[in-house]
């Protein structure tokens, strides 16, 4: 997993350099590639944390003092941060090259793509002020169950869409969705605000479980970039139940797996184990205007 191979390879390391090699990879630092690359020299790693598709690493002046700043990385369709031998031949989709003083594994940000981007967090430290909007993951130490059960509770739209909705949890994506729904026994077009608090939590689990497996497999938090570049589904593949698995036998019962049209989508359920509930059409049809 990025984050942990970064807390493991990159803390308490200072940042000799930090060379841009394609301006594109830091469009979202305004004061431009030159003041991106002055403001991280000489800066020492002291973390690595992340939320929903970001990750950043504190940095901090000197080792003792705390930090106050940090590197903040959104990966997007193909980023990757990558350690390794600091002679080795740079590739042409590096973007970003950060080398220590120790003269250690250097870090790369390669993007093939260019949507990934890279900043420097003035005061964000703790948490990057342009994602503090974004909300918890359920893996997250700051998750607060009962407020995201109750808000949940609160949705007027099926549960899937409550699911991917990334201003209520962020890290659930299609795949980890429908996986949930399923381990969770719901079908995907229950109204949100018709589950128990008792189904709410267990959903919850659920999500927190197949996200858990995911990043245990070596897989991301997020299924965005669960399918690699080549287009391949990684480890966590093999282990999906319902998802990409339409006529295929339910896991749990045998019953083959339904897909289900869902906002320029598919859903993948069991029609056994995860009955749709009566009156569910008429939030179908709101999911798709909104
Ligand atoms: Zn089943």
């Amino acid at each position: 997993m990025v984050r942990q191979g970064l807390e493991r390879h990159v803390v308490g390391r200072t940042i000799g350099s930090a060379q841009v090699l394609h301006p594109r990879a830091v469009r979202r630092h305004a004061a431009g590639p030159a003041d991106f690359s002055a403001a991280l020299s000489g800066l020492t790693v002291t973390g690595a944390r992340r939320r929903g598709k970001y990750l950043w690493l504190p940095v901090a002046a000197s080792a003792p003092s705390p930090a106050e700043d940090a590197l903040l990385a959104h990966l997007g369709m193909s980023g990757q941060l990558l350690l390794g031998d600091p002679g080795r031949p740079l590739s042409p989709h590096v973007r970003v090259r950060f080398t220590f003083t120790d003269s250690g594994p250097d870090l790369r940000f390669t993007d093939q793509r260019t949507f990934g981007h890279l900043a420097f967090a003035a005061g964000g430290a703790a948490l990057p002020p342009m994602i503090a909007h974004i909300a918890p993951d359920p893996l997250e130490p700051g998750f607060d169950e009962a407020a995201v059960i109750g808000r949940l509770r609160s949705r007027r739209t099926s549960i899937k869409s409550a699911l991917l909705d990334q201003s209520l949890i962020s890290g659930v994506g299609n795949i980890y969705a429908d996986e949930a729904l399923w381990r969770a026994r719901l079908h995907w077009a229950t109204p949100a605000a018709s589950l128990s608090r008792a189904a709410a939590a267990r959903l919850l689990a659920a999500v927190r479980e197949v996200l858990g497996e995911a990043l245990a497999a070596g897989g991301t938090s997020f299924d965005s970039l669960y399918v690699n570049v080549n287009g391949e589904s990684g480890y966590f593949g093999r282990s999906l139940a319902v998802y990409g698995r339409e006529g295929e036998p339910c896991p749990r019962c045998g019953t083959p797996i339904r897909r289900d049209p869902f906002m320029n989508r598919s859903a993948y359920s069991c029609p056994a184990c995860q009955p749709r509930p009566r009156r569910a059409r008429r939030h179908d049809h709101q999911d798709r205007s909104t």
